[in-house]
């Protein structure tokens, strides 16, 4: 907060909590001059924060995650107001999936950013070679509204981790989320400007930061449109970019499926947080064979959900401009004839966002439902006729964020996984690949560029810069100037001794080789 303060403001801006409508704080809406002092401030710091040991870094990633568990319930509170999720939302996928990263960075940190040896070339003998990790310098972050403390805190820890300082932009409706995350970094000991928390909306404060000539990289997690304008933007600039974007994920349950797992599994995965996940289940295929069991399966347990303040189990949807568009999809799908067997219909007299977890059936593929994200507590389920036919259906879309498959025989569950064009699929789950902090997390297609989290994902925070090193005392090698006479027919030698596919051809081409090497040093004994 105190560096905010300190930058140059025009205006502010407040937020309401969607359950309630009670304000939940007032922020300075950064301008051009305040990103830009960020983004200076930040590269001011760049130098120092690279040098600090991975010993240290690793210190106050523990530290952070002692701040954070001890007083889980305090932040989850204020994730839950600002977005209208449920306590239990905010502390499972905000607080659990941030803490599990700081453990697993903690550790591995320090392995997985080693210098890593390669292997050597027989025509230059004697070098060590490996490539090094360094940080890319300052990292620009966007984040979504969704889950909006573990998606800042996980790009932002695995930057920092990796030795670069971050200028944060939280989106402007959980402000609160960013701020606490930087709170929290500072208490554990993270020093001041290494990170910083822009407070703004997309349009001034975000665009702002991307137009900033000083970045090294951005990291973009939102939808597929403004990611892709980022990306066009910095392109110009030949600034890398991490994208994590929109998706239509796809649980397909075969025939051979736990109907129980199968319809447990995909309502949590289309309904918790209010449908607003971006590897959150969209659409249902069901074997046609088991459609109408799978129906009875799920269909009581959407009804036994109760959304609402007082109920606890589906919070308020985040975002007025979302809920419209699930209401949107709703109506088109309506019109087009589909029905539904649970939901549908908005109680107005209820306070907040709060949209019913709502199952339909009937749709067709020209319905946005079936084609656009929805983002919201909208579920329809679909039959098809073979396994073909519902990997081609998913497949269809031109989203590949994540996908599901529920089978009881693991070889149809690996057949449909490695079929699916996602960035991840689950075997009898949902959402779990961001839980594990090991696991590379991202998109394909229209689902974004890149992944984090792991190995892959801490390395994408760096350049990697390859090294050889000859510690020989030797004047020269064999062919540099001035070249020796008859190196080609030295090159010809060596390189039938090293690549001829004929064993004695080898050996008779790596005898001439040494003579011919023998005799240039000779000759250039002298020299
Ligand atoms: P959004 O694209 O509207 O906004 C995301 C962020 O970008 C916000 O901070 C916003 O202020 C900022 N922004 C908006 N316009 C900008 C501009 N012109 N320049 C710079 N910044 C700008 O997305 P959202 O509504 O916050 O999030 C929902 C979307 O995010 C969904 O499509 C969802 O699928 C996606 N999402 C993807 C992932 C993933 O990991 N792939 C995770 C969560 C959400």
């Amino acid at each position: 907060m105190k560096n905010i303060k300190k930058l140059e403001l025009s205006e502010n801006y407040s937020v309401f909590s969607p359950a309630d409508g009670q304000e939940v704080g007032n922020y300075p809406l950064m301008d051009r001059a305040a990103v830009d002092e960020a983004v200076q401030r930040a590269r001011e710091r760049f130098p120092f924060w690279a040098d600090v040991p991975m010993t240290e870094r690793r210190k106050i990633l523990r530290k952070v995650a002692s701040v954070l568990s001890e007083n889980a319930d305090y932040y989850a509170e204020i994730i839950a107001r600002e977005t209208g999720k449920t306590k239990l939302d905010a502390l499972l996928a905000d607080i659990y999936s941030t803490l599990d990263l700081l453990k697993y960075y903690s550790k591995k940190a320090n392995k997985l950013l080693k210098p890593v040896r390669a292997s050597g070339n027989p025509l230059l003998p004697g070098r060590k070679l490996y490539y090094r990790f360094e940080p890319k310098g300052v990292v620009g972050i966007i984040a979504p509204w969704n889950y909006p403390f573990t998606l800042l805190a996980g790009p932002a820890i695995s930057a920092l981790t990796a030795g670069n300082t971050v200028v944060l932009k939280p989106s402007s409706q959980t402000t609160e989320s960013g701020l606490i995350f930087q709170e929290i970094m500072e208490k554990a000991g993270l020093p001041q400007g290494v990170i910083q928390v822009i407070t703004g909306n997309g349009s001034v404060t975000g665009q702002a930061l991307v137009e900033n000539h000083d970045l090294d990289m951005i990291f973009f997690t939102g939808s597929t449109q403004v990611g892709k304008d980022i990306n066009v933007q910095a392109a110009k600039r030949l600034i890398p970019t991490m994208m994590e974007l929109g998706g239509k994920d796809v649980s397909i349950v075969t025939r051979n499926a736990n109907l129980d797992r199968a319809a447990h599994g995909t309502l949590w995965g289309g309904i918790t947080n209010s449908g607003q996940t971006c590897i959150g289940t969209e659409l249902i295929l069901v074997d046609r064979a088991v459609y109408d069991a799978f129906l009875t399966k799920i269909v009581p347990l959407a009804k036994n959900l109760k959304s609402g303040r007082e109920a606890g189990q589906v919070g308020s949807m985040t975002m007025r401009s979302q809920f419209r568009i699930v209401e949107e999809q709703l109506k088109d799908a309506l019109e087009k004839g589909a029905s539904v067997l649970v939901g549908g219909k908005v109680d107005r007299d209820q306070k907040g966002l709060y949209f019913p977890p709502t199952i339909l059936v009937d749709t067709t593929p020209d319905m946005l439902v079936r084609k656009e994200e929805t983002f919201g507590p909208l579920l329809p389920v679909i039959p098809y006729d073979s396994l073909e036919e519902a990997v081609r259906m998913a497949n269809q879309s031109e989203y590949g964020l994540s996908g599901s498959v529920f089978t009881t025989d693991m070889d149809e569950g690996r057949w449909v996984a490695n079929r699916l064009k996602t960035g991840s699929v689950n075997i009898n789950d949902v959402l779990v690949t961001y839980a594990y902090p090991s696991l590379p997390f991202g998109g394909v297609k229209k689902s974004g560029i890149g992944s984090y989290h792991g190995e892959i994902g801490l390395r994408a925070f760096t350049n990697v810069k390859s090294v050889t090193e000859f510690g020989w005392n030797l004047k020269r090698e064999l062919f540099w100037y001035p070249v020796p006479e008859g190196g080609d027919k030295v090159a010809a030698s060596l390189l039938a001794a090293l690549f001829s596919g004929n064993p004695l051809r080898r050996l008779t081409s790596a005898v001439r080789a040494g003579i011919q090497v023998i005799q240039i040093a000779w000759s250039r004994r002298k020299q």
